[in-house]
């Protein structure tokens, strides 16, 4: 069955058709209608309704940044689009002739990872996404674990640094506020103010382009010491966080994704050395590979789509039932015990 995904953020809306294998066969790409609720409804029904006049298509499946319900129908909130408690799937539902799923952007790359790219056959994939901050997701057991409040994932905001640097979250410290984009970019500005001849090729280009992360890493990858340093030292707190996240989750992949990850090894290098620096219990475990995610930019479309694949074969990601599931095939003496209870006989119906 081919499906629709759509990956709508503060500056773009990406909608493109999917078929099993996670190819995009076809897609359209416009300015996100951030103007209002209703701006961003008629520009998702323009969309599928010329794909889908294109394609037979089964599904649609929406991925935005903000949290959504684990039902996959309401966005609860969404920093970059008008969207406030909106059930947005049952409205595009009813103007669409085909079943609408939404879901967390982070969750849709994810899944895309586990499915096609990255992450494929892991048990426990971890996703992070570096772009100005740190999002992500965490596909367990072959569902997107979403929490209780379809909140989980937030990673950037856990607490590395006691009195550290202001976050917009409210803390202090959090994660995001060392390894991001965000901390890359002023890192370098407090190094270029104080003057320092080593970061003279990096002021140049910065008199010349003005601040940004990606000068950073160009600079960096054309051989710059002192960018490589200040990627180094985005990516050693990266490995210091992945390492905590592994004394939590036990992951058997890292997945690295977002902007930030176009530095490559120039980032994961120094990521891993931290991480098998900080590991607890390193030497009588495994490892966990950092790898870069798989998919580039087209991995939320990509998920959105797959995701509203299988919730139109009525596969819905209900993770309790799994869990359920799971355990009880796990623990073969339990299902043995309730296999051997005597049915109770029963009465054909007249
Ligand atoms: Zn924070």
């Amino acid at each position: 069955m081919l499906s629709i995904g759509i990956d709508i953020g503060g500056t773009k809306l990406a909608a493109g058709v999917v078929d099993p294998s996670g190819q995009i066969i076809d897609r359209i790409d416009r300015p996100a209608p951030v103007s209002s609720a209703a701006a961003a409804e008629k520009e998702i029904v323009d969309v599928v309704t010329e794909l889908s006049a294109r394609h037979a298509v089964g599904a649609v499946g929406i991925g935005a940044a903000g949290w959504v319900d684990a039902e996959q129908t309401t966005i609860r909130f969404s920093p970059h689009l008008a969207w406030r408690d909106e059930p947005i799937a049952q409205r595009l539902s009813e103007r669409l002739p085909m079943p609408v799923i939404v879901d967390n952007d982070a969750n849709v790359a994810a899944w895309a990872e586990y499915r096609h790219g990255a992450g494929q056959e892991a048990e426990a994939m971890v996703l992070i996404t570096l772009g100005t901050g740190i999002g992500g997701a965490l596909v367990l057991a072959g569902q997107v674990y979403r929490g209780a409040w379809g909140m989980a994932g937030e990673w950037g905001h856990t607490t590395l640094v006691p009195q550290g640097h202001w976050c917009a979250c409210g803390n202090r410290g959090c994660w995001e506020m060392y390894a991001s984009g965000h901390a890359l970019v002023r890192d370098a500005g407090e190094l270029l103010a104080t003057g320092s001849p080593q970061a003279a090729a990096l002021a140049d280009a910065v008199a010349q382009h003005g601040l940004t992360g990606p000068l950073v890493t160009q600079l960096a990858a054309q051989g710059d010491q002192t960018s490589r340093e200040l990627l180094a030292e985005v990516g050693t707190w990266l490995g210091l966080g992945l390492a905590n996240l592994a004394a939590g989750l036990d992951p058997d992949v890292f997945v690295i994704g977002g902007g930030v990850s176009a530095a490559g090894d120039l980032l994961l290098d120094p990521a891993r050395e931290a991480f098998a620096r900080y590991l607890p219990g390193r030497g009588f475990r495994p490892l966990v590979p950092i790898r870069l995610a798989g998919l580039g930019v087209d991995a939320g479309l990509i998920g959105a789509a797959d995701l509203a694949s299988r919730a139109a074969k009525g596969r819905r990601p209900v993770f309790r039932a799994y869990w359920t599931r799971s355990l009880l095939r796990r623990e073969n003496g339990k299902v043995a015990r309730r296999e051997r209870q005597p049915r109770t006989p029963r009465t054909p119906s007249a």
